[in-house]
Protein backbone atom coordinates (compact mmCIF):
# COMPACT_ATOMS: atom_id res chain seq x y z
CA UNK A 1 0.00 0.00 0.00
CA UNK A 2 1.01 3.78 -0.54
CA UNK A 3 -0.16 7.14 -1.39
CA UNK A 4 -1.50 5.80 -4.65
CA UNK A 5 -3.10 2.65 -3.69
CA UNK A 6 -6.95 2.12 -4.79
CA UNK A 7 -10.33 0.24 -4.53
CA UNK A 8 -12.92 -0.77 -7.09
CA UNK A 9 -16.18 0.77 -7.26
CA UNK A 10 -18.95 -1.24 -8.04
CA UNK A 11 -19.70 0.88 -11.07
CA UNK A 12 -17.33 2.51 -13.64
CA UNK A 13 -13.90 1.43 -15.07
CA UNK A 14 -11.40 3.76 -12.63
CA UNK A 15 -10.52 2.62 -9.05
CA UNK A 16 -10.38 5.73 -6.54
CA UNK A 17 -7.56 6.21 -4.27
CA UNK A 18 -8.04 5.11 -0.29
CA UNK A 19 -6.56 8.91 0.45
CA UNK A 20 -7.51 11.71 -0.95
CA UNK A 21 -6.79 15.82 -0.40
CA UNK A 22 -10.09 17.44 0.87
CA UNK A 23 -10.59 21.37 0.29
CA UNK A 24 -13.28 22.44 2.53
CA UNK A 25 -12.88 25.97 3.73
CA UNK A 26 -9.61 26.74 1.92
CA UNK A 27 -10.13 29.92 -0.31
CA UNK A 28 -10.31 30.28 -3.81
CA UNK A 29 -7.39 31.35 -5.65
CA UNK A 30 -4.02 30.68 -4.85
CA UNK A 31 -4.37 29.07 -1.43
CA UNK A 32 -7.00 26.46 -3.08
CA UNK A 33 -4.27 26.03 -5.96
CA UNK A 34 -1.10 25.62 -4.18
CA UNK A 35 -2.48 23.45 -1.97
CA UNK A 36 -3.54 20.95 -4.84
CA UNK A 37 -0.62 21.30 -6.46
CA UNK A 38 1.57 20.64 -3.06
CA UNK A 39 -0.46 17.39 -2.63
CA UNK A 40 -0.25 16.32 -6.31
CA UNK A 41 3.22 16.53 -6.37
CA UNK A 42 4.05 14.62 -3.40
CA UNK A 43 2.04 12.31 -4.73
CA UNK A 44 -2.15 12.24 -4.06
CA UNK A 45 -4.17 11.51 -6.77
CA UNK A 46 -7.58 12.07 -5.23
CA UNK A 47 -8.48 15.57 -4.59
CA UNK A 48 -12.18 16.30 -2.84
CA UNK A 49 -14.41 19.58 -3.28
CA UNK A 50 -17.96 20.98 -3.65
CA UNK A 51 -19.45 23.66 -5.74
CA UNK A 52 -20.48 25.08 -2.15
CA UNK A 53 -16.76 25.10 -1.58
CA UNK A 54 -16.57 27.99 -4.31
CA UNK A 55 -13.08 26.91 -4.99
CA UNK A 56 -13.46 24.46 -7.81
CA UNK A 57 -11.57 27.03 -10.27
CA UNK A 58 -8.51 26.98 -7.76
CA UNK A 59 -8.43 23.31 -7.22
CA UNK A 60 -8.59 23.58 -11.29
CA UNK A 61 -5.75 25.47 -11.33
CA UNK A 62 -3.97 23.66 -9.17
CA UNK A 63 -4.84 19.73 -10.73
CA UNK A 64 -3.38 21.90 -13.70
CA UNK A 65 0.16 22.91 -12.36
CA UNK A 66 0.07 19.43 -10.08
CA UNK A 67 0.06 17.49 -13.43
CA UNK A 68 2.81 19.76 -14.92
CA UNK A 69 5.11 19.15 -11.94
CA UNK A 70 4.62 15.76 -11.37
CA UNK A 71 5.25 14.94 -15.07
CA UNK A 72 1.44 12.61 -15.00
CA UNK A 73 -1.77 12.97 -16.96
CA UNK A 74 -5.26 14.03 -16.01
CA UNK A 75 -6.15 9.97 -16.64
CA UNK A 76 -3.90 9.63 -13.33
CA UNK A 77 -5.62 11.59 -10.97
CA UNK A 78 -9.34 11.05 -9.40
CA UNK A 79 -11.14 14.49 -9.13
CA UNK A 80 -14.77 14.08 -6.98
CA UNK A 81 -17.14 16.98 -6.59
CA UNK A 82 -20.85 17.35 -5.36
CA UNK A 83 -23.61 18.67 -6.12
CA UNK A 84 -25.32 21.57 -3.68
CA UNK A 85 -28.75 21.35 -2.24
CA UNK A 86 -29.62 24.43 -4.07
CA UNK A 87 -29.82 22.82 -7.71
CA UNK A 88 -31.25 19.46 -6.81
CA UNK A 89 -34.37 18.03 -9.00
CA UNK A 90 -33.79 16.34 -12.25
CA UNK A 91 -32.84 19.48 -14.82
CA UNK A 92 -31.07 21.76 -12.25
CA UNK A 93 -28.78 18.86 -11.60
CA UNK A 94 -27.75 18.35 -14.86
CA UNK A 95 -26.94 21.92 -15.23
CA UNK A 96 -25.12 22.18 -11.85
CA UNK A 97 -22.69 18.92 -13.65
CA UNK A 98 -21.90 21.04 -16.52
CA UNK A 99 -20.81 24.18 -14.08
CA UNK A 100 -18.97 22.23 -11.95
CA UNK A 101 -16.70 20.60 -14.87
CA UNK A 102 -16.28 23.93 -16.48
CA UNK A 103 -15.09 25.63 -13.55
CA UNK A 104 -12.58 23.05 -12.66
CA UNK A 105 -11.66 23.53 -16.26
CA UNK A 106 -11.81 19.59 -16.69
CA UNK A 107 -13.43 17.74 -19.36
CA UNK A 108 -15.40 15.37 -16.71
CA UNK A 109 -15.59 14.21 -13.13
CA UNK A 110 -14.41 11.02 -11.81
CA UNK A 111 -16.94 10.93 -8.99
CA UNK A 112 -20.16 13.22 -8.22
CA UNK A 113 -21.65 13.21 -5.17
CA UNK A 114 -24.96 14.29 -4.12
CA UNK A 115 -23.89 16.27 -0.90
CA UNK A 116 -26.67 16.22 1.33
CA UNK A 117 -30.41 13.79 1.07
CA UNK A 118 -32.40 17.22 0.49
CA UNK A 119 -35.94 15.40 1.30
CA UNK A 120 -38.21 15.23 -1.95
CA UNK A 121 -35.25 15.97 -3.74
CA UNK A 122 -32.90 13.67 -4.13
CA UNK A 123 -34.63 10.53 -5.93
CA UNK A 124 -34.93 12.90 -8.68
CA UNK A 125 -31.42 14.37 -8.70
CA UNK A 126 -29.90 10.76 -8.56
CA UNK A 127 -32.25 9.98 -11.81
CA UNK A 128 -30.05 13.21 -13.35
CA UNK A 129 -26.68 11.41 -11.95
CA UNK A 130 -27.80 8.01 -13.42
CA UNK A 131 -28.03 10.25 -16.89
CA UNK A 132 -24.67 11.40 -16.23
CA UNK A 133 -23.26 8.51 -15.74
CA UNK A 134 -24.83 6.73 -18.82
CA UNK A 135 -24.38 9.39 -21.59
CA UNK A 136 -20.59 8.53 -19.98
CA UNK A 137 -20.01 12.38 -18.84
CA UNK A 138 -18.86 10.89 -15.37
CA UNK A 139 -17.00 8.04 -14.06
CA UNK A 140 -19.21 7.52 -11.45
CA UNK A 141 -21.52 8.50 -8.97
CA UNK A 142 -22.04 8.46 -5.27
CA UNK A 143 -23.95 10.07 -2.27
CA UNK A 144 -23.10 12.45 0.97
CA UNK A 145 -24.36 12.21 4.50
CA UNK A 146 -26.91 9.52 3.64
CA UNK A 147 -28.40 7.75 6.11
CA UNK A 148 -29.58 3.73 6.06
CA UNK A 149 -33.25 4.85 5.62
CA UNK A 150 -32.18 7.55 2.74
CA UNK A 151 -30.03 5.14 0.90
CA UNK A 152 -33.40 2.66 1.42
CA UNK A 153 -35.39 5.30 -0.52
CA UNK A 154 -32.92 5.77 -2.78
CA UNK A 155 -32.87 2.30 -4.01
CA UNK A 156 -36.17 1.82 -4.44
CA UNK A 157 -36.10 3.97 -7.89
CA UNK A 158 -32.13 3.66 -8.59
CA UNK A 159 -30.99 2.01 -11.60
CA UNK A 160 -27.26 2.02 -10.42
CA UNK A 161 -26.23 1.86 -6.31
CA UNK A 162 -24.23 4.60 -5.33
CA UNK A 163 -20.89 4.01 -5.74
CA UNK A 164 -19.58 5.46 -2.41
CA UNK A 165 -21.09 7.19 0.60
CA UNK A 166 -19.15 10.14 2.29
CA UNK A 167 -20.37 10.85 5.71
CA UNK A 168 -18.69 12.23 8.93
CA UNK A 169 -16.30 9.60 10.63
CA UNK A 170 -13.63 9.95 13.07
CA UNK A 171 -13.05 8.53 16.56
CA UNK A 172 -16.17 10.17 18.36
CA UNK A 173 -18.38 9.23 15.64
CA UNK A 174 -17.53 5.55 14.04
CA UNK A 175 -20.53 4.68 12.32
CA UNK A 176 -19.92 1.07 12.49
CA UNK A 177 -23.91 0.39 12.26
CA UNK A 178 -23.51 2.25 8.82
CA UNK A 179 -20.37 0.84 8.28
CA UNK A 180 -21.94 -2.43 8.15
CA UNK A 181 -24.52 -1.50 5.96
CA UNK A 182 -22.79 -0.17 3.04
CA UNK A 183 -20.48 -2.61 2.73
CA UNK A 184 -23.21 -4.91 2.56
CA UNK A 185 -24.53 -3.18 -0.41
CA UNK A 186 -21.27 -3.12 -1.79
CA UNK A 187 -21.20 0.94 -1.51
CA UNK A 188 -17.43 2.13 -0.59
CA UNK A 189 -17.52 4.14 3.23
CA UNK A 190 -15.63 7.89 2.66
CA UNK A 191 -14.71 9.47 6.29
CA UNK A 192 -15.32 13.46 6.28
CA UNK A 193 -13.81 15.08 8.88
CA UNK A 194 -11.18 11.86 9.43
CA UNK A 195 -9.51 14.16 12.23
CA UNK A 196 -12.77 15.68 13.50
CA UNK A 197 -11.62 18.77 11.99
CA UNK A 198 -8.76 19.19 14.35
CA UNK A 199 -10.45 18.09 17.37
CA UNK A 200 -8.90 14.94 18.19
CA UNK A 201 -5.44 15.69 18.81
CA UNK A 202 -4.91 15.78 22.49
CA UNK A 203 -6.65 12.66 23.05
CA UNK A 204 -4.46 10.75 25.80
CA UNK A 205 -5.98 7.47 24.27
CA UNK A 206 -4.39 8.50 20.25
CA UNK A 207 -1.70 9.81 21.77
CA UNK A 208 -0.52 6.64 23.54
CA UNK A 209 -0.66 5.11 20.72
CA UNK A 210 0.85 7.52 18.67
CA UNK A 211 3.83 7.77 20.94
CA UNK A 212 3.86 3.51 21.13
CA UNK A 213 4.53 3.52 17.43
CA UNK A 214 6.71 7.05 16.71
CA UNK A 215 3.91 8.29 14.66
CA UNK A 216 1.69 11.56 15.18
CA UNK A 217 -2.15 11.31 16.32
CA UNK A 218 -3.02 12.14 12.79
CA UNK A 219 -1.36 9.16 11.49
CA UNK A 220 -2.53 7.00 13.79
CA UNK A 221 -6.21 8.31 13.02
CA UNK A 222 -5.79 8.02 9.36
CA UNK A 223 -4.30 4.63 9.94
CA UNK A 224 -7.37 3.73 11.50
CA UNK A 225 -9.42 4.38 9.28
CA UNK A 226 -7.59 2.70 6.28
CA UNK A 227 -7.26 -0.61 8.20
CA UNK A 228 -11.55 -0.13 9.10
CA UNK A 229 -12.23 -0.51 5.58
CA UNK A 230 -12.75 3.40 5.61
CA UNK A 231 -11.01 5.86 2.53
CA UNK A 232 -10.01 9.12 3.74
CA UNK A 233 -9.72 12.77 1.96
CA UNK A 234 -8.12 14.69 5.65
CA UNK A 235 -7.43 18.47 4.70
CA UNK A 236 -4.86 20.52 5.14
CA UNK A 237 -2.96 23.47 3.26
CA UNK A 238 0.42 23.33 5.06
CA UNK A 239 3.03 21.69 3.07
CA UNK A 240 4.25 19.17 5.79
CA UNK A 241 0.79 18.33 6.94
CA UNK A 242 0.01 17.15 4.31
CA UNK A 243 2.85 15.24 3.58
CA UNK A 244 2.48 13.63 7.14
CA UNK A 245 -1.59 13.00 6.38
CA UNK A 246 0.04 10.62 3.44
CA UNK A 247 2.99 8.99 5.49
CA UNK A 248 0.85 6.11 6.29
CA UNK A 249 2.72 2.84 5.21
CA UNK A 250 5.57 2.06 7.83
CA UNK A 251 3.46 0.98 10.38
CA UNK A 252 0.78 -1.24 11.39
CA UNK A 253 -2.39 -0.43 14.20
CA UNK A 254 -2.58 -4.08 16.23
CA UNK A 255 -6.01 -5.37 17.22
CA UNK A 256 -5.85 -3.78 20.83
CA UNK A 257 -5.41 -0.38 19.69
CA UNK A 258 -8.05 -0.57 16.62
CA UNK A 259 -10.28 -1.56 19.77
CA UNK A 260 -9.49 1.06 21.67
CA UNK A 261 -10.01 3.50 18.95
CA UNK A 262 -13.31 1.99 18.24
CA UNK A 263 -14.03 2.41 22.14
CA UNK A 264 -13.34 6.21 21.94
CA UNK A 265 -17.07 6.59 20.13
CA UNK A 266 -19.72 9.16 21.88
CA UNK A 267 -21.87 9.36 18.37
CA UNK A 268 -20.78 13.10 18.96
CA UNK A 269 -20.72 14.94 15.11
CA UNK A 270 -18.94 18.11 14.63
CA UNK A 271 -21.22 18.32 11.33
CA UNK A 272 -24.51 18.77 10.70
CA UNK A 273 -27.16 16.00 11.48
CA UNK A 274 -27.96 14.67 7.74
CA UNK A 275 -31.97 13.65 9.63
CA UNK A 276 -31.80 17.19 10.70
CA UNK A 277 -30.56 20.03 8.43
CA UNK A 278 -32.14 23.27 7.21
CA UNK A 279 -29.90 23.94 4.21
P1 LIG B 1 -10.46 17.18 8.77
O1 LIG B 1 -10.85 16.19 9.78
O2 LIG B 1 -9.76 16.73 7.54
O3 LIG B 1 -9.59 18.24 9.56
C1 LIG B 1 -8.95 19.29 8.91
C2 LIG B 1 -8.18 20.15 9.92
O4 LIG B 1 -7.34 19.33 10.73
C3 LIG B 1 -7.27 21.13 9.22
O5 LIG B 1 -7.92 22.36 9.02
C4 LIG B 1 -6.12 21.27 10.17
O6 LIG B 1 -6.43 22.27 11.09
C5 LIG B 1 -6.09 19.96 10.89
N1 LIG B 1 -5.05 19.05 10.41
C6 LIG B 1 -5.00 18.36 9.23
N2 LIG B 1 -3.93 17.58 9.19
C7 LIG B 1 -3.27 17.76 10.35
C8 LIG B 1 -2.08 17.20 10.90
N3 LIG B 1 -1.38 16.29 10.26
N4 LIG B 1 -1.69 17.65 12.12
C9 LIG B 1 -2.41 18.56 12.80
N5 LIG B 1 -3.55 19.10 12.34
C10 LIG B 1 -3.98 18.70 11.12
O7 LIG B 1 -11.79 18.03 8.41
P2 LIG B 1 -12.56 18.50 7.11
O8 LIG B 1 -11.74 19.41 6.28
O9 LIG B 1 -13.87 19.00 7.58
O10 LIG B 1 -12.82 17.14 6.31
C11 LIG B 1 -11.97 16.67 5.29
C12 LIG B 1 -12.59 16.86 3.93
O11 LIG B 1 -13.83 16.18 3.85
C13 LIG B 1 -12.98 18.30 3.61
O12 LIG B 1 -11.88 19.11 3.31
C14 LIG B 1 -13.93 18.10 2.48
O13 LIG B 1 -13.23 17.82 1.28
C15 LIG B 1 -14.69 16.87 2.96
N6 LIG B 1 -15.93 17.21 3.67
C16 LIG B 1 -17.11 16.76 3.17
C17 LIG B 1 -18.30 17.07 3.80
C18 LIG B 1 -19.58 16.56 3.22
O14 LIG B 1 -20.65 17.01 3.66
N7 LIG B 1 -19.53 15.66 2.27
C19 LIG B 1 -18.32 17.86 4.95
C20 LIG B 1 -17.10 18.31 5.46
C21 LIG B 1 -15.93 17.96 4.82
Amino acid sequence: MNIQSTFTLNHGEKSMPWVGLGVFQVENGETVAASVEEAIVQGYRHIDTAAVYENEEGVGEGIRRGMERAGITREQLFITSKLWNADQGYQRTLEAYQKSVARLGLDQLDLYLIHWPVEGLFPESWRALEQLFKEGKVGSIGVSNFQIHHIETLLQTAEITPAINQVERHPRLVQEDLKQYLVQKNIQPVAWAPLMQGGIFSEPVLMEIAESLGKTVAQIVLKWHLQTGWAVIPKSIKKHRIHENADLYDFELNNEQVKAIHKMDQHHRVGPDPDHFDF
